[in-house]
């Protein structure tokens, strides 16, 4: 169950909305999500989802997603089919067709002529680094544009020409006239359109020019009748250019926008412009690589569309900028598995025991839980045979202070099984260890580890016999730098080790048995079955987190 209620109580945007509810300023409530097809979806996108949607759920009003498409030099049709995927596999879906803001792109065009009439815009020459120079900075004002005092009529004629692709990229823009000395830069003469050549994924050769985000976006939440039109704090002062321009054409809806502060989380990257720096490098395989926080990465890892919701749901909405703990994004996930993935026993780094007192064709069945706190969840049985494998870091040749495993002339117990002792090593030339020869105590069966400490502990194992080989991908952060979303250069702070790959061994037919395709391997962690890397003669799992401590 999600926290709902804490999600409510928290989160002052409710508080608004609940205000105008009460006030009857509005009849139905109306939120979106308007992602730009320029990336797939990440975490910090899921905390935006959460909060449109379940407001409009809650309300009983509509909730929309708008494929935010202005700018087709980034675009690519592939994204939007990757956003509707990973918003239906959440839960998320939308009310009515998808939005796009190119299906406004007609009445746009029509708005910024209604601001040229009333003088409220021109056409500027000004080349984009000249733009720039002319807008000054917080301590020192702009300067007026040498082509802010054109006639209406000239201006009228030029955007024309704008849109009927006379003009080269970069040459002129449409700005909205409004202070270039105001305070808040962003009302410094705005660009409301520049010129591009590009196909567009949806409208194709018809437009050469496209409106910005600025110009775009209020009007398609006015067109849409949101009423709460919810962005991250960066927007702050767009605000002002938000309603200026509602207030400047004759557009019925006036939503109201409010912001909140961005999701960021511990040594992960939260943008798609980085994401997409680290594709560009070949640092990640890809958008769904499993060390990702895109929410295809998650998914891939093993996260489960439930325990991203709850994860978002209790880290509720705020106005400050923080940074979330990795290790909280991990215990949402770990609750629930710790509940519903079956434990069984994996090697990744096997090490073979041969246990000398026991015959080669003999096998011994024993019967154990799926899960040892939940004996609803079944048994199963597992077999004991001559040959079997045990974890390479459970052995040691001396003996050690604490070392609770396998030592050379003691003994351990095997997890639901005997115990052992082991009596000699054979290495290779290269002094490698190739076996452990070992003796086993048949009557040790099930009993418990004694106070003398002569056993020294229990350790997992699997027989040879009845095992198969897999691949295990085990992950760690991506970066050593805690707060890196704001980083200038991402790539110095690489951690180099960030995926470990081990080949060992799973359970015989784990996956013909299980409908469940994520596990506890036991004293390993929770691992989450590969559908992309495996295919008929490979078994790919991928560690979503490690049970260890200090050992990510
Ligand atoms: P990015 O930098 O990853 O491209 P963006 O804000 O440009 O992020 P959009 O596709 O434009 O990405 O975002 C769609 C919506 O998701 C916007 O309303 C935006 O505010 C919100 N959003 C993006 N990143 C986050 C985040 N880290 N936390 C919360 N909301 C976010
Ligand atoms: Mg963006």
């Amino acid at each position: 169950m999600y926290k709902y209620n804490n999600f409510y109580k928290k989160n002052f945007i409710f508080k608004i909305i609940e205000n105008d509810i009460k006030n009857k300023k509005y009849r139905l409530i109306r939120t979106r999500f308007p992602p730009e097809p320029n990336g797939y979806l990440h975490i910090g996108h899921i905390k935006s989802i959460c909060l449109n949607f379940t407001i409009a759920k809650f309300y009983k009003g509509k909730f929309f997603l708008r494929i935010d498409d202005t700018n087709p030099s980034t675009e690519n049709i592939k994204y939007i089919e990757y956003i509707k995927k990973d918003l239906i596999w959440l839960g998320f879906k939308w009310d009515e067709n998808i939005k796009y803001t190119s299906n406004y792109f007609n009445l746009m065009y029509e708005y910024a002529i209604e601001l040229i009439n009333k003088n409220l815009a021109y056409v500027d020459e000004l080349d984009i680094e000249n733009i720039r120079n002319y807008r000054g900075t917080l301590s020192i004002p702009g300067k007026n544009s040498p082509y802010r005092n054109r006639s209406i009529k000239d201006n009228l004629e030029l955007f024309e020409n704008m849109r009927l692709g006379k003009f080269s990229e970069g040459s002129l823009s449409l700005r909205a006239k409004i202070d270039m000395q105001s305070k808040i830069i962003v009302m410094r003469d705005p660009v409301l359109y520049r010129i591009k050549f590009q196909k567009h994924h949806q409208t194709n050769k018809k437009w050469f020019i496209y409106p910005t985000y600025d110009f775009s976006h209020c009007i398609s939440d006015s067109i849409e009748g949101i009423t709460h039109s919810l962005c991250t704090l960066e927007f702050q002062d767009n605000k002002v250019l938000y309603n200026w321009i509602l207030n400047n054409i004759s557009i019925k809806n006036h939503p109201k926008q409010y912001e909140f502060s961005k999701l960021n989380i511990e040594y992960g990257i939260t943008s798609k412009r980085n994401i997409n720096i680290l594709i560009k490098n070949k640092i990640v395989s890809g958008w769904d690589d499993p060390r990702l926080l895109t929410i295809s990465g998650l998914r891939r890892k093993g996260y489960t569309s439930s325990s991203l919701k709850n994860f978002c749901y209790s880290i509720g909405v705020t106005k400050q900028n923080n940074i979330i703990e990795m290790s909280f994004l991990e215990s949402c996930i770990k609750s629930e598995l710790n509940k519903s993935a079956p434990r069984t026993m994996a090697i990744l780094r096997p090490l073979k025991i041969i246990i000398d007192n026991f015959p080669f064709k003999k096998k011994i069945k024993l019967l154990i839980p799926n899960h040892p706190n939940n004996k609803n969840m079944g048994y199963k049985n597992i077999y004991f045979t001559k040959e079997i494998y045990i974890d390479i870091l459970d052995f040691s040749e001396i003996e050690k202070e604490n070392y609770k495993r396998l030592i050379l002339g003691f003994k351990v117990k095997l997890r639901y099984s005997f115990v052992i002792k082991a009596k000699k090593i054979i290495k290779d030339k290269n002094n490698n260890i190739i076996c452990i020869h070992c003796i086993y105590y048949k009557d040790s069966l099930g009993i418990k580890i004694n106070k003398k400490k002569e056993i020294k502990g229990i350790i997992h194992w699997i027989s040879c016999l009845y095992s198969e080989p897999a691949n295990f991908y085990l992950y760690d952060n991506l970066f050593i730098k805690k707060n890196i979303n704001y980083d200038d250069n991402i790539l110095k702070f690489l951690n180099k080790k960030s995926l470990l790959i081990y080949k060992g061994f799973i359970e015989k037919n784990l996956l013909k048995n299980n409908k469940n395709k994520h596990f506890q391997f036991e004293r390993e962690g929770y691992f989450y079955f590969d559908k992309k890397y495996s295919n008929k003669n490979k078994i790919v799992f991928n560690r979503i987190l490690s049970l260890k401590k200090n050992d990510k």
